[in-house]
């Protein structure tokens, strides 16, 4: 009895075969997600064979507890959760926007999954307020299906290694992509590529994890230089369809060309990408397992990238609060937002990074936020009102400076300054939501690094691929 016992328990504790259930090869279910502020609906466009499976082979199933979705692939015949992953979504920042609540809109998504061997369940769930997940999509994934689109993937522009430290399999696979650049500027974007690979490996914890990481850069030739602006009545037709003003926000720089950024990507093993613009004006954006976007040409551009990927990345939440949004109501009062670094603060005995504190320091923790303000939303109107008269990037990067100058100092004499506690003012809201540190990337442009419990996250998410 007892040698059966320990032979059960054995087998159960013995990560699954990979080579038994999957074939080795990246399917990509292509989805519409439509709606609007009250409903949502996902709809079937197709699955797509890509390369091979470039994430963990022994690490299929997300623990993180990360994200405002979660996509998950279950054997149909044992129920068992084969692989999963936590994601964010334009929908989903969409419909916490004014126009959600007036019209229906739709985004096309995609999830990654490795191909299985048998028929499995393919299903989207969504957080609720209480955290919790509900199912808003199942479907069936059939490997013997006629409607599996097994074309082989279009060779398409010029494809570049920037380091490599081992198989695809045993890494964090990052994908550049440039967009707006044309068959000119081809030397331009991996001058780029390399530049801001360089400054986001000198900013710690990558620094530290850049044995962890692949970085590879792929360009496709844009028939004209830079991107679209429509503020600006710029218009262009680029490969990855790379956008200022998105959700009418002047510095949001998204793309809803999914499928064909799909198609580009696709060219290379990725788990995380990365979109240049070819542009000078400051911009960018970043979504948790979608991708960071970052005008490449601004000369806050290494800040931007790094920020950017801290959101798409690790889901880390912006820590600021005195910048114009466009979301009504990102993070509801009273609801603990799902973000590693910033809480409600429901539960302080319970705070999420409270191993990273230290005994002693008071929650909430006290700072001069008073202050901080005045000097930040003095700025953001002179800021406003720059924009309004149409001023330079030469102006605008001035009062960069300018700000930096000011907050910098204030936030470096905080008696709590670089200790871990619950510093009210995060995630677009002054009161009720709180960050880990008084300065991080996700606040501020000042800092050098992410403060302990961004990086944190950072490493947990390096170790899901890496190990
Ligand atoms: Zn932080």
């Amino acid at each position: 009895m007892i040698t059966a016992w320990l032979i059960l328990s054995l087998t159960a504790a013995v990560p699954q075969d990979f080579d038994a259930v999957f074939t080795g090869a990246t399917l990509r279910f292509d989805y519409f997600h439509s709606g609007t502020a009250e409903e949502e609906h996902i709809s079937l466009d197709t699955f797509r064979l890509e390369g091979p499976w470039p994430g963990s082979r022994s690490r299929l199933l997300d623990d993180t507890n990360l994200g405002k979705y979660l996509f998950q692939l279950i054997d149909l015949e044992t129920h068992r959760v084969l692989y999963s992953r936590g994601f964010a979504s334009i929908y989903g920042e969409w419909e916490t926007t004014a126009e959600a609540r007036s019209r229906w809109r739709t985004f096309h998504e995609s999830q990654r999954f490795p191909e299985t061997q048998r028929r499995s369940q393919v299903v989207l769930k969504k957080r609720s307020s209480d955290g919790s997940f509900r199912e808003i999509y199942s479907g069936i994934f059939d490997p013997e299906s006629r409607s599996i689109d097994r074309s082989p993937v279009l060779r398409q522009g010029r494809m570049g290694t920037v380091f490599e430290n081992g198989p695809p399999d045993r890494k964090v696979d990052l994908l550049v992509l440039g967009d707006g650049y044309s068959a000119e500027e081809q030397d331009t974007l991996e001058a780029d590529v390399r530049r801001l690979m360089k400054a986001l490996f000198e900013t710690e914890p990558f620094a530290r994890r850049r044995q962890a990481f692949n970085v590879r850069w792929i360009g496709v030739p844009s028939q004209e230089s830079g991107v679209t602006d429509p503020r600006s009545g710029t218009w262009k037709r680029t490969p990855l369809g790379l956008s200022y003003n998105a959700f009418d926000s002047e510095r949001y720089v998204l793309t809803y060309a999914n499928r064909q950024l799909r198609e580009i990507a696709a060219q290379a093993p990725y788990d995380a990408l990365i979109l240049l613009a070819n542009s000078r004006k400051y911009g960018g954006g970043g979504i948790f397992n979608l991708w960071t976007t970052a005008a490449a040409r601004s000369s806050q551009a290494e800040y931007l990238v790094v920020h950017e990927f801290g959101h798409s990345f690790a889901g880390l939440a912006d820590e600021y609060y005195t910048s114009q949004v466009s979301y009504e109501d990102f993070n509801p009062p009273g609801v603990e937002p799902w973000e590693p670094n910033i809480t409600a603060l429901l539960d302080p005995e319970n705070l999420k990074w409270r191993d990273l504190g230290e005994d002693g320091t008071p929650l909430p923790t006290p700072w001069n936020q008073d202050d901080y303000d005045e000097i930040s939303l003095a700025y953001q109107e002179r800021r406003q009102a720059l924009r309004d008269a149409g001023a330079s990037e030469e102006t605008m990067e001035k009062l960069f400076e300018e700000v930096k100058a000011a907050t910098q100092p204030l936030l470096e004499k905080e008696p709590y300054f670089g200790k871990v506690g619950a510093f009210e003012g995060a995630g677009y809201r002054a009161k009720g939501l709180y960050r880990s540190s008084v300065d991080c990337i996700m606040f501020t442009r000042n800092p050098r690094d992410f403060c302990p419990v961004c990086a944190n996250a950072i490493e947990k998410v390096i170790r899901r691929y890496a190990e």
